[in-house]
């Protein structure tokens, strides 16, 4: 030990006697249950594990700052967003399916969460690197996620339940062609877009409402690994996202974003051509250009990332006033599920740690629990005659939008051009260059031939047909070519002609 060096402590703060030797009787005899340091040092390593995001358990991320750059002021009252206003901020990304052990590579979409320490509480953005989703009802979501994980009996991953659970649910179509091209697997996080996703509800000053979906582009370009290129990485450096982000903005490097936004007035919903609350949809951009609002940089890299990025509690309910959620029922669900998850991953007082701590003051009567750490005071009740905190009910009226009908489990009701095929049909055939397809074609070809059975193959096909008939047709050859290259047999049986199985949503 130098004079520099601090003398090791116990969590009590005492000073421990050795950091090598345990208690013993004799150099030789048995270890006493008196050496509490170095039970202390075992039962704390027993715990160091809280239990891993499900999904998105694999991630990391980094503080910074959001500055706005536009006036955006005539849809939003919301200080975050007010001309000049400088807000601090923690981020996340992560992959959706893998555990915190997995490849960041894996093709898969990106989780893209940003919390904004506003000056009237914090405000959760919880994104993805996609416009849209797989599923547009939360009934659906726990059994998407559970076919992308592992199965029961070999505790493998499994592409067959993928495509089955795919093939079954065609509003599926539109992430599932972003998810086999390149955007599948970006070149770094820094080099991917984040989105709402979700539509949210914008309020300005004077009660206006507004639909609005955010577009945080990246400012280092758009860039992608090939399928190869990801299997590579993979095996040369699982945390090859982690370590890019981590050293790019400890060599100063500071990857930014510049946050835009489509705007809908809000009595063009229920006229839209696409039910503008549909997850599986985008606004196109024709319809709704994009509004600039700011620019969003990482600059600060966590120094304990359990504590600040593990523990990190993202949750879409954090909103402000300003900013509402729609009728979007993927968004409404996800306003219960994530603060129930972090109360379960973290305990009933997550939000007292400091990563998830506002910097806005907290008046609050929730009180005790585990690990309670910011003190209560006297009156603990509501209402009360004691000077407690009171609702300013007249300044903060909740978000609305209007709603009736007999309580039912019913679709989401169509709009004029809502299909299940059409917007990622667009995306094939316009946005997508030849290479572009190409890729895609390779990639889902790839894919299927992964252990995929009938009759799942089949409707894999049938599915991609309904997407584009050439990219369909180019698949069911490519798969079939491949299979008899390495089995005459299994190419015969994936030849769709020999299967009555249509499938059309
Ligand atoms: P636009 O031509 O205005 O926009 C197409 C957008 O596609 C681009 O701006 C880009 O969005 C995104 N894009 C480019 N290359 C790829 C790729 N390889 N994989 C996935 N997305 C890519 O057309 P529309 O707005 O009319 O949309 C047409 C189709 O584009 C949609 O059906 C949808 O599939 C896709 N798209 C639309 C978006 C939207 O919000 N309107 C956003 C992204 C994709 P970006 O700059 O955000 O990356």
């Amino acid at each position: 030990m130098t004079e520099s060096t601090p003398a090791t402590t116990t969590d009590s703060g005492a000073p421990v006697e050795s950091d090598e030797h345990s208690l013993t009787v004799g150099a030789g005899g048995p270890i006493l249950l008196q050496d509490s340091y170095l039970i202390e040092q075992m039962a704390q390593f027993n715990r160091e594990r809280i239990p891993e995001r499900q999904p998105h358990a694999k991630g990391s991320g980094a503080f910074g700052h959001f500055e706005v750059t536009n006036d955006v002021s005539a849809f939003t009252k919301a200080a975050v967003f007010q001309p000049g206003t400088r807000t601090e901020l923690v981020t996340r990304f992560s992959t959706v399916a893998g555990e915190r052990g997995s490849p960041d590579t894996w093709r898969d979409p990106r989780g893209f969460a940003v919390k904004f320490y506003t000056s009237e509480g914090n405000y959760d953005m919880v994104g993805n690197n996609t416009p849209v989703f797989f599923v547009k009802d939360p009934m659906k979501f726990q059994h998407f996620i559970r076919s992308q994980k592992r199965r029961a009996d070999n505790n493998l991953r499994d592409h067959d339940m993928q495509w089955d659970f795919w093939t079954l649910s065609p509003e599926s179509a539109h992430q599932v062609t972003w998810l086999m091209g390149d955007r599948g697997i970006p070149r770094s996080w820094r080099h991917m877009n984040g989105y709402t996703s979700h539509t949210y509800m914008w309020i300005n000053a004077q009660g206006e409402r507004f639909w609005v979906k955010y577009h945080f582009k990246t400012d280092q370009g758009v860039e992608h690994f090939t399928q190869h290129e990801a299997d590579q990485m993979a095996a040369a450096d699982t945390d090859y996202h982690t370590r890019d982000l981590f050293e790019h903005i400890r060599d100063g490097e500071f990857p930014s974003w510049t946050l835009y936004v489509q705007v809908m007035p809000y009595d063009d919903a229920p006229s839209y051509r696409f039910n503008p609350f549909d997850l599986t949809k985008v606004w196109p951009h024709a319809d709704y250009p994009l509004v600039e609002v700011g620019r969003m940089t990482l600059d600060r890299n966590p120094t304990d990332n359990h504590a600040e990025i593990e523990q990190a509690a993202f949750q879409p309910n954090n909103l402000v006033p300003g900013i509402g959620p729609s009728p979007d029922r993927m968004l409404l669900a996800r306003l219960f599920s994530y603060a129930d998850a972090h109360r379960y991953r973290i305990g009933a007082n997550y939000q007292q740690l400091p990563v998830n701590a506002p910097v806005a003051k907290v008046h609050t009567y929730s009180k005790d629990g585990a690990m309670a750490y910011r003190k209560t005071t006297d009156p603990v009740y509501a209402p009360n005659s004691k000077g407690g905190p009171a609702a300013d009910t007249d300044r903060h009226a909740p978000p609305s939008w209007h709603a009736d009908g007999d309580i039912t489990r019913a679709a989401y009701v169509d709009h004029a051009e809502d299909d299940d095929w059409g917007q990622a049909g667009t995306m094939v055939r316009e946005v997508l260059d030849d290479a572009a397809r190409d890729r895609l074609v390779d990639n889902v070809v790839g894919h299927l031939l992964n252990d995929v059975s009938e009759p799942v193959l089949t409707r894999a096909f049938t599915y991609w047909s309904n997407i584009d008939k050439t990219i369909g047709e180019r698949i069911a050859k490519g798969v079939r070519a491949k299979a008899s290259e390495k089995d005459p047999k299994a190419a015969q049986q994936s030849n769709p002609a020999r299967t009555s199985m249509q499938h059309k949503a």
